[in-house]
């Protein structure tokens, strides 16, 4: 029944995380597609707008970015 093993594989390594926004600090504000430890497209906060790109590993961009760094923009 399932021809796209692969992608069922890939699909299955995909989690989702919801994190505080590290610019304005609302709570599960944003989710993550996290796969292979790192993020899958980009994640935006609702409140805020705030980006977090994809392709980056989701703990050390969060430790890169300092909170409060990015609230002036
Ligand atoms: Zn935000």
């Amino acid at each position: 029944m399932i021809a796209f093993a692969d992608c069922q594989d890939v699909r299955k390594m995909t989690v989702i995380r919801e994190i505080n926004c590290p610019a304005c600090g609302d709570r599960d504000g944003i989710e993550v597609f996290e796969r292979e430890n790192q993020t899958v497209g980009d994640s935006v906060c609702d409140k805020c707008g705030y980006t977090i790109p994809e392709g980056v590993v989701l703990d050390l961009f969060l430790e890169d970015n300092v909170p409060g760094d990015v609230c002036s923009k």
